[in-house]
């Protein structure tokens, strides 16, 4: 090749890209929706110390977003400077970067908008006198007009035609309805992260959403609904290196997906799977299975701790040290649960202190030296209510520690099977069922494998110093195994037997289980040893963990085996049942009492 051929080639191949299709570009990774608009706009709000937000849109915001606030506003220089690509106060030098990022700040977000609509914004800085404010005029990216403008200190930015540079990406977005539910829901996260500060919602003049600056409690009443918060209850937990606080739901509200679950970190909205799950976890066996407890959820940490995520949108965060958070939730849901008795109080935090200003400068010695500074209520839900009042709820008390169970007056139908069938009107005396009032118009259904599963549970793991009792077998059963299960059956021997099924070495490899508690079918017994195994392997999880899991798969072989139950032994169970910790719930999250309704009869025979 020539070299002027190489020259023609090259230069009509290869073109440097505009600043502003660079823009457009990057525009495509920061705004997906106008709900996108919205998110990064209220945070710059937010980063300027705002006190109230006010956002109003049109047409699911397509045709205006504009967002109004009190906060420390820009000089003239900067808000031209604010449109320019890579232009932020908030990152000085690349040591900020890393950490920065993970709190979204790239300095893209205004230069990103600016490419795809007209965008107008007008600010005042605080300091200046006269409200001697700025108004700069911005069409697809270009300025058109600076001037002179009167304002309140503060900063106002009016995004109008949105997408209207990129008409490709118009035609993916959703309509102005679904779009301003994204909105919606953008600013019920916001107004979540940062209960200090005001917020309303209106889209032509109808508000959506409005929420004056107070705690969390009260924020929760205001954008959730008083449904939500009576669902409720409050929980706080403190180690060197994190805290937790907000409220999370009773075991019998919970849903079948995660819709209401809000996690903020550091008051930003992210989500977790991690922390979904080590919540769920920490209900233990207070869940029906599948179901996804609801929750509001600060988590404040070092953002160290956390792996940093450069994709903007991408709200999924990871722990540097998953197994040490997923430690910690267990152990505040656990004591919400209780009544957090041993919750340590009274119950105050430097938490809206703390969030206040970000300098980002010395973010981390800010972080640090916060945490010990002078204490702040974070809201009043601790001080005004005493946590055990709150918390006492009728589906987690021990109910024999209230009422002593009278069996013999329940007007016990009959047997069928392992079910138990009672007549309803009389029975809220003695049981009291989660999500079910009292009195209970037709007729309740016990399972009574699963009150033996609740009951086995309750002996093996809540209440250790009861053992279980154990019967010979008659003919001892033989378990080969193959040597690296050898090891781990070997040291499991002890909690094993503990868990109710007595077995020893016999030979190299081969072991024989003599004895095990009644109920469980000897044919099965092999097979739940082998199943056992598997919860063996897992190397990091806590003994008393991995005791819990043993015992839920022990716990669903109760009662295989039988098929009868005669009425004496079905009191005995009942009564057994009511002395547990849990006694609506079997192990594996199924009721154990369930309720037919006299209008479930009626539907039946329609
Ligand atoms: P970033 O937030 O990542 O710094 P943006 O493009 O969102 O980047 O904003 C650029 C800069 O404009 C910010 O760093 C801030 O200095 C300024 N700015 C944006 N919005 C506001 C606002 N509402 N009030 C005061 N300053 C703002
Ligand atoms: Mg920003």
């Amino acid at each position: 090749m020539t070299e002027g051929l190489k020259q023609e080639s090259m230069t009509s191949r290869i073109k440097v890209l505009s600043e502003e299709t660079i823009n457009q570009i990057a525009a495509g990774e920061v705004i997906e929706n106008p709900a996108s608009v919205v998110k990064e706009l209220v945070e710059n709000s937010l980063d300027a110390k705002a006190q109230h937000i006010s956002v109003e849109v049109l047409s699911g915001g397509f045709q205006l977003i504009r967002i109004s606030d009190d906060g420390i506003g820009m000089s003239q220089d900067d808000a031209v400077l604010s449109l320019e690509r890579h232009a932020t106060s908030k990152v000085r030098k690349i040591e900020d970067l890393l950490s920065i990022y993970s709190m979204g700040f790239r300095g893209e977000a205004l230069a990103s908008i600016a490419a795809i609509s007209k965008l107008t914004l007008i600010t005042c800085e605080k300091e200046t006198s006269n409200h001697q404010g700025v108004k700069v005029v911005c069409e697809g990216g270009k300025i058109r007009s600076v001037g002179v403008f009167s304002r309140q200190a503060g900063t106002t930015l009016e995004v109008a035609s949105l997408f209207y540079t990129v008409p490709a990406r118009k035609k993916f977005q959703k309509s102005p309805p679904q779009a301003l539910a994204e909105i919606h829901k953008t600013m019920l996260f916001l107004a979540l992260a940062r209960p200090d500060v005001g917020f309303i919602l209106k889209s032509h003049d109808d508000i959506l959403l409005e929420a004056s600056s107070g705690c969390l409690e009260k924020r929760i009443q205001e954008v959730l609904g008083q449904d939500y918060f009576k669902s409720v209850i409050p929980i706080f937990y403190e180690e060197s290196w994190i805290k937790i606080e907000g409220f999370i739901g009773k075991p019998s509200m919970a849903r079948s997906n995660k819709s209401g679950q809000y996690l903020f970190i550091n008051h930003r909205a992210v989500v977790s799977s991690g922390v979904s799950f080590a919540v769920s976890d920490g209900y233990s066996t207070m869940l029906e299975a599948r179901k996804h407890p609801i929750f509001v959820l600060h988590l404040t940490l070092n953002p160290e701790l956390l792996d940093v995520n450069v994709h903007p949108q991408k709200k999924e965060v990871r722990f540097k040290d998953e197994s040490s958070m997923k430690i910690a939730i267990r152990k505040a849901v656990n004591l919400a649960l209780q009544g957090g008795e041993k919750q340590s109080s009274p119950v105050k935090s430097s938490f809206f202190e703390e969030l206040a200003p970000i300098s980002i400068g010395n973010l981390f010695a800010d972080f640090e030296e916060k945490k010990s500074s002078k204490e702040k209520t974070l809201c009043s839900f601790k001080a005004k209510v005493p946590i055990k009042e709150v918390s006492v709820q009728q589906d987690l008390l021990p109910l024999a520690s209230l009422t002593l169970p009278k069996i013999d007056d329940l007007e016990i139908i009959g047997i069928h099977g392992s079910y138990l069938l009672i007549e309803g009107s009389l029975a809220h005396k003695i049981f009291q069922l989660p999500s079910v009032k009292a009195p209970y118009e037709g007729l309740l259904i016990v399972d009574l494998k699963a009150c033996q599963s609740r009951i086995y549970f309750d002996k093996a793991v809540t209440r250790v110093q009861e053992s279980v009792e154990m019967q010979a077998l008659l003919f001892p059963i033989t378990v080969h195994v193959n040597s690296a299960e050898a090891y781990l059956f070997e040291a499991a021997l002890p909690l094993i037997y503990h868990l109710g099924i007595q077995m020893r070495l016999f030979g190299e490899n081969t072991f024989i289980i003599e004895a095990c508690i009644q109920g469980l079918k000897e044919e099965k017994l092999k097979q739940l040893l082998y199943e056992c195994l598997d919860e063996m392997r897992l190397g990091e999880i806590s003994e008393i963990e991995r005791k819990k899991r043993l015992a839920i798969k022990i716990a669903r072989n109760i009662g295989m085996g039988k098929v009868r139950y005669n009425l004496a032994e079905s009191k005995v169970i009942l009564s057994e049942l009511l002395k547990t910790e849990h006694p609506y719930f079997c192990p594996a999250g199924k009721k154990t009492i369930g309720y037919m309704s006299v209008e479930q009869y009626d539907r039946f025979f329609n």
